[in-house]
C-alpha cells in the first residue's frame, strides 16, 4: 500500500480532528481579513474567526453558493494580492454569468499533490503510462491530472478529449497502463475498441482506470473493469472526486479497496447537510455535501454549498486511511433530481436499476413530460448487440423502477446505438414539462 503522505492520510481521527480545527481556525482568519465579501458575511452572521473554539463551530459560519461566486466574479472571492496569481479556471456558464477560480503557484502544487495521493490510493507509481482523456482547458480534469500524473513521474500522454479510434492506436503504441476519462466514455472506448477488433486483455496493456466527473455506479464499474481489462491485468476502475471550486479532481479518491471516496480531511471540511433545515444530518443519512478549503492559498471557500447529495461514513477505511468516506459516492445532484408525480428521483437509481439487467446495454435516457395534469416518466434503454429480448423485459423493468423509485415508468427498449453518445458528461434527462 503505497500513500502520498501515510502520517497525515492515517492519523488517529481525533488527531485529525485536533488539525482540522487548527485549519479552520487559519482559514477563517484568512478570508475575514482579506476578503471583503467573507468580512461582510461574517459579520452578518455576528461571528469572528476567534469564536472557533471546536470543529463544530463551523456551523455557526455562513454558507457559500454558487450564487455568490457568480454575484463576484470574476475577482470578489480573492484572499491573495493579485500578483501571486498564476492561473484561472472557468465553468462553462451554461445559465447566465460563469464562475471563476483563481490558483496561486502554490495551490497548483497542492493540487498536484493531491493527484498523486489519488493515484497512489490505486496503486499507479511512476512506472505508469498515463493516457489523459479529461478534456483540457478551462475545465479542470486535464490539467489537473496532466500536473498530478507528472509529479507522480509517470509518463503522461495527453490526448485530451475526442479521437477514439486515435486514442485505441495510441493506447496499443505507447503500452498504456492507467486511462483517466468518464464513466460514459469509458464504455465508449470499450465499445469501439470491439469495433476495431481490439481485445483489450490480449492487445492492450490497460490496468488502471481513473473514472470520474460523473457519477457512475457498481455495476457499471464491474462493467467497465471487464471490458476495458482492467481486472485482467490486476488493477481496476477507480472513483475520484472533485471540483474547480475546491480545486479541481483530487478533492477525494478511492482506494484498492474500493470501499468509497476518501475525502482527504487534512485539506478540506467534509459536512452533508439538510437541504431544508439546513443543519448536519444524522450519522448515514442522505444530505447536501458542503466543503470548506483548508489550504487554498488565492481563493478558500467557507462551507461551500455543492449540492451533490451524498451519504458520509467517518468510520475507518480497511486501507488504513482515517479521513471521512464516501461508501456510496455521490448519489446525485440536488439539481439533478427531478420530481416526477411528488417523487425525487435521482438519475443515478434508475442507472442502478437498469443495470441490473444484462441483456442492457450502457445508453439510457430519461423523459419527463406532462400529459394533461399528470407528470408522465418514459425511461428508454438500448438493447446489448448479439442479445435477445423477449416482449416481457420492458415489463420487468418496469417493475422493478417501480419497486426501488416508488415511480411508474414507461420502459422503451431501443435498438443499439440509436441513442446519444458522450464523450464529456451524459445527458440523462430530458423535461419537457412546461412550468407556468
Ligand atoms: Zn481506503
Amino acid at each position: 500500500m503505497a500513500f502520498e503522505n501515510e502520517k497525515m492520510e492515517t492519523m488517529p481521527v481525533n488527531e485529525l480532528r485536533e488539525y482540522q480545527l487548527k485549519m479552520m481556525k487559519s482559514v477563517a482568519k484568512k478570508v475575514y481579513e482579506n476578503n471583503a465579501f467573507y468580512r461582510r458575511r461574517f459579520k452578518e452572521e455576528g461571528i469572528k474567526p476567534d469564536d472557533i473554539k471546536t470543529v463544530e463551530d463551523i456551523s455557526k459560519l455562513p454558507f457559500t453558493y454558487k450564487k455568490d461566486l457568480r454575484d463576484n466574479y470574476p475577482y470578489g472571492l480573492l484572499s491573495v494580492p493579485m500578483e501571486s496569481i498564476v492561473r484561472w479556471h472557468l465553468s462553462s456558464g451554461t445559465t447566465g454569468k460563469p464562475t471563476a477560480v483563481a490558483y496561486t503557484r502554490k495551490d497548483i502544487d497542492t493540487w498536484a499533490t493531491l493527484i498523486v495521493r489519488a493515484m497512489k490510493a490505486a496503486g499507479a507509481s511512476a512506472d505508469d503510462v498515463v493516457q489523459n482523456a479529461y478534456g483540457y482547458g478551462l475545465f479542470t480534469g486535464g490539467l489537473g491530472f496532466h500536473y498530478g500524473a507528472e509529479k507522480l513521474g509517470a509518463k503522461v500522454i495527453p490526448v485530451s478529449t475526442g479521437n477514439t479510434q486515435r486514442q485505441i492506436e495510441i493506447m496499443k503504441d505507447f503500452e498504456v497502463t492507467v486511462i483517466t476519462c468518464t464513466p460514459s466514455y469509458a464504455v465508449f472506448l470499450a465499445e469501439t475498441m470491439e469495433k476495431m477488433g481490439i481485445d483489450p486483455e490480449k492487445d492492450l496493456n490497460l490496468r488502471i482506470g481513473f473514472i470520474g466527473a460523473e457519477p457512475w455506479s457498481k455495476k457499471t464499474r464491474e462493467r467497465i473493469e471487464d471490458m476495458l481489462g482492467l481486472r485482467a491485468h490486476g488493477g481496476g476502475a477507480y472513483d475520484h472526486y472533485g471540483l474547480s471550486e475546491m480545486c479541481g479532481p483530487g478533492v477525494g479518491a478511492e482506494c484498492t479497496a474500493q470501499e468509497g471516496l476518501h475525502i482527504w480531511g487534512d485539506h478540506f471540511y467534509l459536512e452533508v447537510i439538510d437541504p431544508e433545515t439546513k443543519e448536519p444530518v444524522g450519522e448515514g443519512e442522505k444530505g447536501v455535501m458542503v466543503l470548506t478549503n483548508f489550504t487554498k492559498d488565492a481563493m478558500p471557500l467557507i462551507r461551500y454549498w455543492i449540492g451533490d447529495i451524498t451519504i458520509a461514513d467517518f468510520e475507518p477505511c480497511s486501507c488504513g486511511r482515517t479521513h471521512p468516506r464516501l461508501p456510496q459516492g455521490i448519489l446525485g445532484r440536488a439539481d439533478d433530481m427531478v420530481v416526477v408525480r411528488g417523487i425525487n428521483v435521482f438519475p443515478s437509481q434508475v442507472e442502478f436499476v437498469l443495470m441490473k439487467f444484462p441483456e442492457l446495454g450502457e445508453a439510457w435516457q430519461m423523459i419527463v413530460d406532462r400529459k394533461g395534469a399528470l407528470d408522465s416518466l418514459t425511461v428508454e434503454v438500448e438493447r446489448k448487440e448479439n442479445v435477445r429480448v423477449d416482449d416481457g423485459l420492458a415489463n420487468r423493468i418496469k417493475n422493478e423502477l417501480k419497486a426501488y423509485l416508488n415511480v411508474k415508468a414507461d420502459v422503451v427498449i431501443r435498438e443499439p446505438n440509436t441513442l446519444p453518445r458522450y464523450e464529456g458528461k451524459a445527458k440523462r434527462v430530458i423535461d419537457r414539462r412546461e412550468f407556468e
